[in-house]
């Protein structure tokens, strides 16, 4: 019996270190796909489009919209985000479990379409440290940053939505704690119905011999 792969949906406050991390669980662990999301920020350095962002104009992401080429999508900062739904389906599917890090917003919306996702909130130690990274990153002026906080004091009200909190003190010990509790997450009886509904059938059909 092959199972669908579970979707993992993770959350952080600005300068939480969830890109890096996501990048390191994908690296080690061979059942991870993550998904790439469209948006119309423009590129950081280093960025790379089609593989960090699909990087669109206003425009051409209205027109995913339209084509309901989007799984879901939010306004942050300014800008349009939202996350291809084909590449989600196709893999989940295919058996791979699915991470998208994703805001909020598009987090409870991602809920409403999928009651089994797994929404995992990331969070540095303190509030202090959000501005001390967000600093370092050197790539947004002194107004960006603070509305990135703004915007972290909403995102800290909803954080009781999630089903799990992880502090990223230390880097390793946080993609450990990521790793076993997504492991755990796809152990629960809500992610394993059709697996059940399986056996429950198996049992007639022996029963029945
Ligand atoms: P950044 O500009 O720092 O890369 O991302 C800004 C915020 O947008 C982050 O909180 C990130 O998680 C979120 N984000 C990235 N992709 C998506 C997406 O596809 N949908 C939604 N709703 N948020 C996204």
């Amino acid at each position: 019996m092959k199972k669908k792969g579970i979707l993992i949906v993770v959350s952080g406050f600005a300068g939480s270190g969830k890109g890096t991390i996501m990048k390191e669980l994908i690296k080690r662990y061979d059942n991870y796909r993550l998904s790439v999301s469209a948006t119309t920020r423009n590129p950081r350095p280093m960025e790379e489009d089609g593989k960090d962002y699909f990087f669109k104009t206003r425009e051409e992401f209205e027109e995913m919209i339209d084509k309901g080429e989007l799984l879901e999508y939010a306004e942050y900062v300014g800008n349009y985000y939202g996350t291809p739904r084909a590449f989600v389906e196709e893999t989940l599917n295919s058996g791979k479990d699915v991470i998208l890090e994703i805001e909020y917003m598009g987090a409870f919306k991602v809920k409403a379409k999928f009651d089994e996702a797994v929404l995992v909130f990331i969070s540095p130690p303190s509030v202090e440290e959000v501005y001390n990274r967000l600093k370092k990153r050197g790539t947004e002026t002194e107004e960006v940053i603070r509305k990135r906080l703004v915007r972290g004091k909403e995102e800290a009200e909803i954080i009781n939505k999630y089903d799990y909190i992880i502090v990223n003190d230390d880097l390793e010990e946080c993609i450990g704690d990521i790793h076993n509790t997504i492991q755990s997450a796809k152990n629960a009886i809500r992610q394993n119905g059709d697996f059940i509904d399986d056996m429950i059938k198996e049992f007639d059909q022996f029963l029945s011999k």
